[in-house]
């Protein structure tokens, strides 16, 4: 293109435009300013919204109106994982406040893949204090299934700490019953970060510091946020806790990077795999997402209708559910399950050989997502009430869809029978117990059915209606917090209008229950 001078006709026209220009831009200065004056004299925008990045995984009105998030831990996980090696490099940024209402010098992280029953190894390379990056000690405690971090200042009543902490883990793989590692194409990592400690607020003993035993629920930890990445081979599927927001391509040629957030979750978990299959529906608003191998696409199927069914029941029987999503994956939990937030184990050989159960394991896992994900529990100090609860509500689901002989079935088929061989061969023995009180064959006989046979007979006793407010009760007063038993029988008392102290001596504190088996 060629430049050429301008003819003066064409000048006069350059002024014109030139000041309309100038006129225009006075206007508009004096707009800004007078809207600037307004925003100063009306009140000031209101402060962020600091749980804006989680909302895209919960529902806003499920918390409480008291909610502190203050006091809720923060964590933010970057993750690399290959799968293919089974290891796990993390970098863990975690923010918390110490509640224990004393000085604080040792801070508790729990490395639970250390367990003996997980079989993994969990280490902790680096822990530095932020934002000062300052280097601080750490040291393995409870047979290595936490780490002790030892401050250089005392942490204040109150104060807020951020610590960074680098791991490694590596996973296992195994056969037969695998909750964490590898089998059957499928990698399971729950607890796969060092996991603050639950804070009793107690200042003489202000962590919770228990080894699970061998047959029971592994995590002590209180509620937290979640934003989590994790960058791995793009043929792996991954399934999580969270609710994902973005992937990208990540630096490695083959591999993403996944951005997850969860609502106020108890924990953090994953499930990685190249053979995961998926298929989804909606339910109520919420997208229900059910996962399994090539192999078992008709009984992946079949899940992602029992799921369907089980979500809307409870959504109507109890309260809404919390989250945006709901998650089942076939895990190589054999014929067993297990929930963590948003996310449920369901056993292969419910897939396959013992098809005719995955129904009820459903109904009992995704029950969890009320009985332990909204209204916390205490797996250590009183299993029996998260557990009891979902035994108890598969039965109302069963009751609901199938009729009263379902129920019936229920009550005898898994409870009674097996109640009653407990008793006739010595394992009966009060439920209302920790669960070191318990042993490999009488655990589920007690801290299930029996305690499911006390909320039937409160149940019973009560009537639908009246059962069902209870549990609304229950779970509107202690949403995202964690009752303790005897929270729940006052609410017995107050909402459902019986004594509930006769039932529970029976069926909780008992030895046996009711003579002649009384139902
Ligand atoms: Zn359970």
């Amino acid at each position: 293109m060629i430049q050429v001078y301008p003819k003066a006709a064409d000048m006069k026209k350059r002024l014109l435009q030139m000041k309309r220009s100038l006129l225009f831009l006075f206007f508009l200065l004096l707009f800004g300013l007078l809207a600037a004056l307004a925003g100063c004299s009306g009140s000031p925008p209101p402060p962020p919204d600091p749980m804006e990045p989680y909302y895209p995984a919960f529902h806003k009105e499920s918390l409480p109106a008291d909610f502190d998030f203050d006091s809720t831990p923060r964590y933010n996980l970057q993750l690399k994982i290959d799968p293919e090696k089974r290891l796990v490099f993390g970098k863990q940024r975690v923010h918390f406040r110490n509640l224990s209402g004393r000085l604080l010098r040792d801070i508790y992280v729990r490395q639970y893949p250390n367990l003996p029953q997980l079989g993994g190894l969990m280490k902790l390379t680096a822990v530095r204090t932020l934002p000062d990056g300052f280097a601080v000690g750490f040291a393995p405690e409870l047979e290595n299934s936490a780490a002790r971090i030892t401050l250089i200042d005392d942490l204040e009543p109150n104060a807020d700490l951020d610590l960074e902490i680098d791991f490694e883990i590596l996973a296992p793989q195994k056969e037969g019953y695998v909750l964490f590692g590898e089998s059957e194409g499928i990698l399971s990592l729950p607890y796969a970060y060092p996991m603050l400690a639950r804070q009793t607020g107690d200042p003489v003993s202000p962590w919770r510091l228990e080894i699970p035993p061998v047959f029971a629920d592994i995590a002590i930890t209180d509620l937290a946020f979640y934003s989590v990445t994790v960058t791995l081979p793009e043929d792996y599927l991954i399934i999580t806790s969270g609710v994902e927001i973005t992937h990208t391509a990540a630096s490695d040629p083959g591999w993403k990077t996944h951005q997850f957030v969860t609502g106020p979750a108890r924990e953090w978990t994953m499930v990685l795999s190249k053979d995961l299959q998926e298929v989804s529906r909606t339910v109520d608003g919420n997208l229900v997402n059910s996962h399994y191998l090539s192999r078992d696409e008709l009984a992946g199927e079949s899940a992602l209708a029992y799921s369907a069914a089980v979500l809307r029941t409870y959504d109507r029987l109890f309260s809404p559910y919390p989250f945006t999503e709901l998650d089942i994956t076939e895990a190589p939990t054999r014929y067993l399950g297990m929930e963590y937030p948003k996310l449920n184990y369901i056993g292969l050989d419910t897939y396959r050989s013992a098809a005719n159960t995955q129904e009820y394991l459903i109904a009992h896992e995704i029950s969890h997502q009320w009985w332990y994900a909204l209204v916390g529990s205490d797996p250590y100090r009183y299993p029996w009430l998260d557990e009891g609860l979902a035994e108890h509500s598969s039965l109302l689901y069963m009751e609901t869809l199938y009729g009263p002989e379902a129920a019936d079935r229920i009550r005898t088929q898994r409870w009674e029978i097996p109640v009653q061989w407990a008793k006739k061969h010595g394992y009966d023995t009060p439920v209302g117990q920790e669960v070191t009180a318990f042993n490999s064959t009488n655990y589920e006989l007690m801290v299930y059915a029996k305690s499911a046979l006390f909320f039937d007979s409160l149940y019973q006793a009560m009537g639908r209606e009246a059962y069902l407010k209870v549990l609304q009760a229950f779970i509107d007063r202690y949403r995202f917090k964690t009752p303790t038993p005897d929270d729940f029988l006052a609410i017995v008392q107050e909402v459902g209008g019986i004594d509930p102290t006769p039932m529970y001596e029976e069926w909780i504190l008992g030895k046996s229950g009711p003579q002649g088996n009384g139902r």
